[in-house]
């Protein structure tokens, strides 16, 4: 297989102009505004992957038989392109994107795409969309690869037709509230994932069988859902769409081990982070009767949720069916100010990139 193929590009006929731009920029919430431009590539078990295209935006036409739409064979990613200070574009880890995209396609049966075809259709996008990048401080250019079965057929079986494509959206701050923290509600009754299951897998299946869990959130005045395991519904797993830490009263961070989880690529660099700050990082199970516990006598100091789409969202407050608890003083700990403040500087480039962690698109 070739590892890489040539764009061929069909600009947008009329692309948005500058002045309809600026203002859709102006406040473009999450998700809610496309740009000019997708990326296509196809792929078949004849021929691989082929027909590398920067085209306008349009809409698919799917037969009412594409296997997406019967057995959900999808998988996806989120990342984002920042505008520096100097004008400099830059990607935040996109070989980490890259690979577990592969392995989320491997658990679905679906093909993997070699890492530089990815990352050649992410930064084919980017550049074409380049006006599109919030130049202020808290914006950026959200992206969303992913990949559907397309072929037409209703036999169940992995498909035998692909497509990959990216699309991207301005965004500001994933939360109405800005930097206020958040609000979590306990599921009682649903689990996201379960041993064996596609839990590590960003696969839409995923959150279809999570927004009831989140709509009962929505109901309690919650933000987000956090779930527990599927086996003993003791443990702290994630949230809908993020990764969870705990921050306790002797320094150390504690987050959920890796397994039935989505490995963030956000929770991967906090933790680098928090360890090179000195905190002892701690991949451990962390129990529900002990989070209402230790918020309780102090012991936990702060928590927070984290993921590329909200960053680092600090947790004010857990509500359950029994009662609810807040932890430390509601409000974003210094702790997790502080790892966020790093973890957003080195992305906008005002903190010395020592990890190599980010990726220019020139
Ligand atoms: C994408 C995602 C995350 C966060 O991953 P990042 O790589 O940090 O963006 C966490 N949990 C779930 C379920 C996800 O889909």
């Amino acid at each position: 297989m070739t590892d890489s193929l040539t764009f061929s590009t069909i600009p947008h006929a009329a692309p948005t102009s500058a002045d309809a731009r600026a203002t859709l920029l102006e406040d473009p919430a999450f998700g809610r505004v496309p740009t000019d431009h997708m990326v296509i590539v196809k792929w078949t078990v004849e021929k691989g992957w082929h027909d590398a295209t920067v085209q306008a935006r349009a809409p698919f036409q799917l037969d009412p038989a594409c296997a997406v739409l019967h057995y959900a064979q999808e998988i996806f990613e989120g990342m984002k392109a920042y505008r520096t200070a100097e004008g400099a574009i830059t990607l935040f880890r996109p070989e980490e994107n890259a690979r577990r995209f592969n392995e989320s396609a491997e658990r679905m049966a679906m093909p993997t795409i070699p890492e530089e075809l990815f990352l050649d259709a992410i930064e084919a996008l980017v550049r074409v969309d380049a006006d599109w990048i919030p130049a202020n401080d808290g914006g950026s250019l959200y992206l969303r690869p992913f990949m559907f079965a397309s072929e037409v057929f209703l036999g169940v079986k992995p498909a035998s037709e692909y497509i990959f494509c990216v699309i991207a959206c301005p965004v500001g701050a994933y939360f109405k509230g800005g930097s206020k923290a958040i609000t979590l509600w306990v599921s009682d009754d649903y689990s996201r994932a379960a041993a064996g299951g596609t839990g590590a897998a960003k696969c839409g299946g995923n959150y279809a069988g999570s927004l009831i869990a989140q709509a009962e959130a929505m109901r309690n005045g919650c933000d987000q859902v956090v779930f527990l395991d599927a086996a003993e519904h003791r443990w702290v797993e994630e949230l809908g769409g993020m990764n969870i830490f705990f921050v306790m009263e002797d320094g150390s961070v504690i987050t959920p081990p890796l397994g039935t989880i989505l490995p963030g690529i956000t929770r991967k660099s906090i933790m680098e982070l928090a360890q090179a700050a000195g905190h002892s990082v701690l991949e451990q199970p962390y129990s529900f009767d002990q989070w209402q516990a230790d918020a309780r006598s102090g012991k936990l100091r702060e928590a927070f949720a984290c993921g590329t789409a909200a960053v680092v969202a600090g947790i004010g407050e857990v509500r359950y069916s029994g009662g609810a608890f807040a932890i430390g003083n509601s409000g974003d700990g210094p702790v997790t100010t502080a790892l966020r403040d790093q973890l957003v500087g080195i992305q906008k480039g005002k903190i010395a990139d020592d990890r190599h962690w980010l990726r220019s698109v020139d």
